[in-house]
């Protein structure tokens, strides 16, 4: 349904439509992202686009005045359909949701001034361009994986084994083992097509955001700023609450058990929200936690119960938690993660270093920025490749060394997860690099884009 423009207050100057992803791990930075537009400046709206499901998902939460909903109708697989078949899912969100958007776009008012899009829904920027409308594409993972894709056709000599690769730009070296291959599952390499297939749309649009910090990855910035000629702008971290403030006071069970344990003793457990690991692997995770005899917080979805047992007393297994909240608790000492964009970014604001377990996609290369570049963690992979099983033994000797405080390379690690903490920080307060990326690009909002 178009939205009930009565509401619009008469101050508006511009209109900003903003169409995520739907997914959470999507749908929470565009939507964080329009709230900082709407908190610099009060003269903007913000018509934010999901399906009638995600609206029943998101419709109920807090938002500020000038951000209202629009939906368009359940064109794509239930949330349930996406966890059965997810290449089809993503598929249908790249074919079946234009005419719907465009029917949409013919019944706002005002006209948007700007579309914001997630650079997946590339044919936003096939819409927007036929509109004379400028589109922004909100890329949603890091900017050397978008160099990545860029440049994938370097990739195409068929390379195999242990080698690393220094020819991508803006990358140092990477393992070959750390690329979405061609050579995968089929899952993976259809995945990997429609990712490639979103660069040349987000390279057609006239601005390219990043839910990023330039200080982390400046090289891929700085080229992606000579291969472009739009403005490039990494705005931060997209994050609630870092942002805004915004920490509910909730009473969670498992907040009241970290309130209990010792200061950076528990280690933050997630293996993200869907395309899991085996479960063979699980049960080697479950039983090397268990013999790590370390403290852990393991966010599992489904049978989460079964494990409860083979976790001990010093796990506590849930099959969701907010995960925000429990990386900046100050019992946690640590991040056990599959290193999903937004998890990295999490991660790295609340200044934990991390344990990488990366599956697929992006997820390798950023477990190769914490662990290489940024060196804020360790990988628990023993061997260069990227799905074998990891057994318990070893998971329990790293997990109990990651998380010994009298370990000198854990103490350095801490340390320097700490200082990049700030490095993030710093970018969002005033001045900061993030903060005026923001605010140029608010300026081509409020005066008229090219
Ligand atoms: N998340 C959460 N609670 C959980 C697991 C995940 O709040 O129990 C959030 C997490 O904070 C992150 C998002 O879900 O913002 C997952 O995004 P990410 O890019 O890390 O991984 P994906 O699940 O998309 O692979």
């Amino acid at each position: 349904e178009p939205p009930n423009l009565n509401t619009v207050p008469p101050t508006i100057t511009s209109h900003v439509v903003a169409i995520p992803y739907p997914g959470r791990g999507h749908i929470n930075p565009m939507m964080n992202l329009t709230k900082i537009l709407v908190s610099k400046n009060p003269n903007i709206l913000i018509t934010f686009v999901v399906t009638e499901e995600w609206l029943s998902f998101i419709g109920s939460e807090p938002k500020p005045n000038n951000i209202q909903f629009a939906t368009i109708p359940n064109v794509i697989p239930s949330e349930e359909g996406r966890a059965n078949d997810f290449v089809n899912f993503l598929e249908s969100v790249m074919t079946k949701m234009e005419d719907p958007f465009e029917r949409l776009l013919d019944r706002l008012e005002p006209p948007p001034s700007v579309i914001i899009h997630d650079s997946y829904l590339a044919w936003v920027v096939r819409v927007a361009n036929k509109r004379n409308v400028p589109v922004a594409s909100f890329w949603p993972m890091s900017s050397s994986f978008f160099l990545v894709l860029k440049h994938y056709q370097l990739l195409e000599q068929n390379e195999v084994g242990d080698k690393r690769v220094d020819y991508i730009p803006g990358n140092s070296s990477i393992r070959l083992v750390d690329f979405p291959l061609k050579d995968a599952s089929f899952r993976s390499r259809r995945l990997l097509q429609l990712a490639l297939a979103t660069i040349p749309w987000a390279e057609k649009s006239q601005y390219l955001l990043f839910p990023s910090i330039y200080e982390l990855e400046p090289q891929a910035i700085d080229v992606l700023r000579q291969e472009l000629s739009i403005p490039i702008y990494t705005i931060g971290p997209t994050i609630p609450y870092l942002t805004h403030n915004q920490v509910v006071s909730t009473n969670h069970d498992y907040i009241n058990w970290l309130d209990n344990q010792p200061l950076g003793s528990v280690l933050y457990v997630s293996q993200g929200s869907f395309l899991s690991v085996s479960s063979e692997q699980i049960d080697e995770i479950a039983n090397g936690l268990r013999e790590s005899g370390v403290r852990f917080l393991w966010v599992m979805r489904g049978e989460s119960s079964n494990w409860k047992n083979i976790c001990g007393d010093k796990g506590f297994v849930l099959p969701w938690c907010d995960q925000l909240k429990v990386l900046m608790h100050s019992a946690i000492g640590g991040f056990w993660s599959h290193c999903g964009w937004n998890s990295t970014r999490e991660g790295l604001f609340c200044g934990v270093p991390f344990l990488t377990f990366p599956i697929m996609m992006d997820q390798p290369l950023n477990s190769k920025y914490i662990v290489e570049d940024w060196k804020v963690g360790w990988r628990v992979e023993k061997e260069v490749k990227v799905n074998v099983l990891i057994r318990r033994d070893e998971i329990a000797r790293l997990v109990r060394r990651f998380m010994d405080l009298d370990d000198y390379e854990v103490k350095e690690m801490r340390k320097r997860a700490r200082e990049l903490q700030q490095v993030c920080q710093s970018s969002i307060a005033s001045g900061g690099s993030s903060e005026n990326n923001m605010e140029e690009f608010l300026g081509h909002i409020l005066h008229g884009a090219k």
